[in-house]
């Protein structure tokens, strides 16, 4: 089987045979308040610094799953008014969180498979926290950064948050112009599922110490300054998801030998391939129709003979793909391209999407 789903994905090649290491080496039953799981957290967040060229006095931290470092975020970067940049359904659920925390969450929403209209846009000078979702799985659409960069410079009392589930490691973010970063690892880094990982600025956190001062809840176990006591031992607060720590930092380490660059131009090469492919193809469409809002690595498909016939016929011959979001899977697929998808693989599949 070959998973082009967008997440949980097809697994990073090494997955199967790093299992079997972790189990060899026992890594399973130790304590979390081991030398040994200090030595992993290190480890892993020193390589992860080094893959994303994630500035020193930025602090990582592991969570369980993306939704929760929406929900850690808002409570832990905002009194009041976080503004969410809602152009489908996760930047949406982010909204939400902000609104079931009983924030005074606003939003600027755009048509689902559209970007913004970057240069009208008008933020409330209240605003605490702006809130973007990098590349929406649910329709493909990816925001250009340096849009995102631009708004902050504009705005710098603002935090910025930045939800990269789907185009990590891909996307290259500038660190220093963002203050939360988060993924979960069953996309882009080809894991298990059950790990997120966040990423946060000094003013993050300190904006965190500042709301705890002033009587606002931040939280309890997952609190950013509760993420931090422990992460000075190199310890997580609860016991965490060891064996997908364990294999990102395995996952991680083979992306440096490979090098990231590398890992980049491969994405964007198989990214051309699906676009010649669909252009070359009466049966499918971008559900974007404007080619710069479209996501490198999530590609959202009209299959003018009905989605389901061809994920059936993609199925027999050990090829999965995801239905399009909600409402759109009786007309859409989704197909990821991910770093775990080799070229050759992405061959096979738009020849069998053909076929
Ligand atoms: C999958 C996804 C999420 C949710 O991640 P979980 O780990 O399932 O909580 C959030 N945002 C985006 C863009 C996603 O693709």
């Amino acid at each position: 089987m070959k998973y082009f789903t967008v997440g949980p994905s097809q697994l990073y090649p090494i997955v199967p045979e790093s299992i079997v290491k972790a189990l060899r080496q026992g890594i399973l039953s130790v304590s979390h308040r081991s030398k040994t799981f200090n030595k992993l957290f290190k480890d892993t967040t020193e390589n992860l610094r080094l893959l994303l060229s994630i500035p020193s006095d930025y602090s990582i931290f592991f969570l369980s799953s993306g939704t929760e470092c929406m929900e850690r975020i808002i409570q832990n970067m905002v009194k009041q008014n976080s503004l969410h940049f809602i152009n489908g359904s996760f930047s949406n659920r982010f909204y939400q969180i902000g609104i079931e925390l009983g924030k005074k969450s606003k939003k600027i929403e755009s048509a689902y498979v559209e970007s913004f209209h970057w240069d009208t846009i008008s933020i409330p000078k209240i605003t605490e926290l702006l809130c973007f979702t990098h590349n929406e799985t649910s329709t493909g659409v990816m925001l250009p950064l340096d849009k995102i960069y631009e708004i902050r410079q504009k705005n710098e009392n603002m935090l910025i948050a930045i939800d990269v589930v789907s185009s990590i490691p891909y996307v290259d973010i500038e660190f220093t112009k963002v203050d939360a970063v988060f993924f979960s690892v069953q996309k882009g880094f080809g894991l298990p599922t059950g790990l997120g990982v966040l990423i946060l600025s000094p003013r993050a956190i300190e904006k965190s110490l500042f709301l705890e001062k002033s009587k606002t809840s931040t939280g309890s176990y997952h609190s950013f300054q509760s993420f931090i006591k422990y992460a000075q031992k190199y310890q997580t607060p609860e016991t965490p998801n060891v064996l997908d720590i364990f294999l990102l930092n395995e996952v991680i380490k083979h992306m440096l030998v490979k090098g990231i660059n590398l890992i980049r131009q491969e994405i964007d090469t198989k990214a051309r391939m699906i676009n010649v492919h669909v252009d070359n193809n009466q049966e499918l469409n971008y559900l974007s129709e404007n080619f710069s809002n479209r996501s490198k690595t999530i590609h959202v498909l009209k299959v003018l003979g009905g989605a389901k016939k061809m994920i059936k016929q993609l199925e027999k011959k050990a090829l999965i793909v995801s239905a399009g979001y909600n409402q759109m899977k009786e007309d859409f697929i989704r197909i990821s391209n991910y770093p775990a998808h080799s070229i050759k693989d992405m061959k096979f599949l738009l020849k069998s999407i053909s076929e």
